[in-house]
């Protein structure tokens, strides 16, 4: 039996402005009437993590990643302050807390800390004396209390990570969409809601590119089995619940289409062709906490290849550094790095049973002039690397080609 408590979490756009954010009270106002005992994650403001991590860089390009963390985590720290004085002007007893006085902790690894555990007593201890607690997203503190973040959009594996560990009735994702569609609506008009979708399919999606919901965040609800409801913060309508099973009758075959514009493709060339190069490389990218997601090798011609792989942007230097020493190490040729890339990718678990996926989205780009540079699947996802510029073209026209402007949910 989950306790009577309702965690919301709402995102940067949410509570943007001071407008915003009397919107935001308000809605809390209406919880609170209901008898809920209320926990509610907030982001930073609007753009005040990208913005804060502009001015880092601008002081130094290779800002260390402790001093990020101290910087980027101030963000939520004024919306949670600003929005307990909103409920406070509504007469609700309201308290903010940030991440080491709720007792998030977590591991050592700054901007990507994992959650080790959260300890709840002082958030218990604020909801049974009547209060709303108003947690400062996307933060947390090591044993060492050292304050570390959960990596970009990591407000909703606060969120997630909350409602897990108070049982809590319900976790609600309030944010500037009105829940989780087939493609993202501000590139794909025609994209429609989805009213239910699996933890499996939403984690695939999300993954791939499709930042209504961290990943991580989904994973964590996937294992504790905590559904989720996802919904707009500027209007009321009904939003989509992401849960473990949903009871089809014959499983949609494409769920949805992504578009991601924030990885960047590296080659290696010339690496050496013989066993154990491979796994010397990612090895070292494994130990520097790399990304990887596609790789492709390159058939070999005189004893020597070329390996592509891609990482998300923010590893960039970090990758230079490391490729630099392995290639000195192997005796490869050099390191080619090109941001001109997209990837589109397809996912949908009917895609098991459905044979041509695959074949029907590579005849559609090309139809098109779409050139495919990578690809890779995975037995629910079919992803391809394009150039930038081609990106949204090639969203919309496999939205199209799937047929999911028409589906209702
Ligand atoms: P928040 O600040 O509330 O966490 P985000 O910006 O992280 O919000 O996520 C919401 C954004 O996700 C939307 O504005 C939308 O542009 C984007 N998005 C990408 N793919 C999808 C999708 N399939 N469904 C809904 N939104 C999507
Ligand atoms: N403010 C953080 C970010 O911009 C966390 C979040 O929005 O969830 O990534
Ligand atoms: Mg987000």
């Amino acid at each position: 039996m989950r306790n009577k408590i309702y965690v919301l979490k709402f995102g940067g756009t949410s509570i943007a402005n001071i407008k915003r954010i009397n919107y935001v009270a308000n809605r809390i106002y209406s919880y609170v009437k209901k008898g809920y005992g209320l926990v509610v994650v907030v982001s930073a403001m609007g753009d005040t993590t990208d913005n804060l991590i502009r001015l880092a860089r601008k002081i130094n390009p290779c800002p260390s990643e402790r001093e990020i963390d101290m910087l980027i985590s101030t963000g939520e720290q004024i919306s949670v302050s600003l929005l307990a004085m909103a409920l406070h002007k509504r007469k609700l007893d309201a308290i903010s807390l940030v991440g080491h006085q709720v007792g998030i902790i977590t591991d050592t690894k700054h901007t990507k800390a994992k959650i080790l555990k959260i300890k709840t007593e002082r958030i218990k201890k604020e909801v049974n004396e009547g209060k709303v607690v108003i947690v400062a997203g996307f933060q947390g503190m090591t044993a060492h209390n050292e304050i570390t973040t959960l990596g970009r959009g990591g407000s909703d594996l606060s969120a997630v990570a909350i409602a897990v560990s108070l049982n809590a009735r319900m976790c609600e994702i309030y944010t500037d969409v009105e829940g989780v569609y087939t493609a993202d609506p501000r590139i794909v008009p025609a994209a429609r809601k989805i009213k239910r979708i699996t933890f499996d399919e939403m984690l695939e999606l999300a993954s791939r590119g499709a930042q209504v919901m961290q990943t991580r965040a989904i994973e964590v609800a996937k294992r504790f089995n905590i559904p989720l409801y996802v919904r707009s913060s500027f209007n009321k309508k009904e939003g989509t619940t992401i849960m473990g099973k949903i009871p089809y009758i014959e499983e949609p075959m494409v769920r949805g289409i992504t578009l991601m514009e924030n990885e960047i493709k590296i080659t290696i060339r010339n690496v050496p062709d013989k066993p154990g190069i491979a796994a010397y490389i990612f090895t070292q990218l494994a130990s520097g906490d790399i990304n990887v997601d596609m790789i492709v090798q390159n058939i070999s011609h005189k004893h020597t290849t070329d390996i592509s792989f891609t990482i998300p942007k923010s590893s960039i230097n970090k990758v230079r550094k490391i490729s630099s020493r392995v290639i000195k190490r192997i005796g490869a040729e050099s390191v080619v790095t090109d941001e001109n890339i997209a990837k589109v990718s397809v996912v949908g678990v009917g895609m098991k049973t459905h044979p041509g996926v695959a074949a029907k989205c590579f005849h559609a780009l090309a139809k098109n002039k779409i050139n495919i540079e990578m690809i890779s699947t995975s037995e629910i996802s079919i992803s391809c690397v394009v150039k930038k510029k081609m990106g949204k073209k090639a969203l919309r026209i496999l939205h199209k080609t799937f047929g999911l402007g028409k589906l209702s949910g």
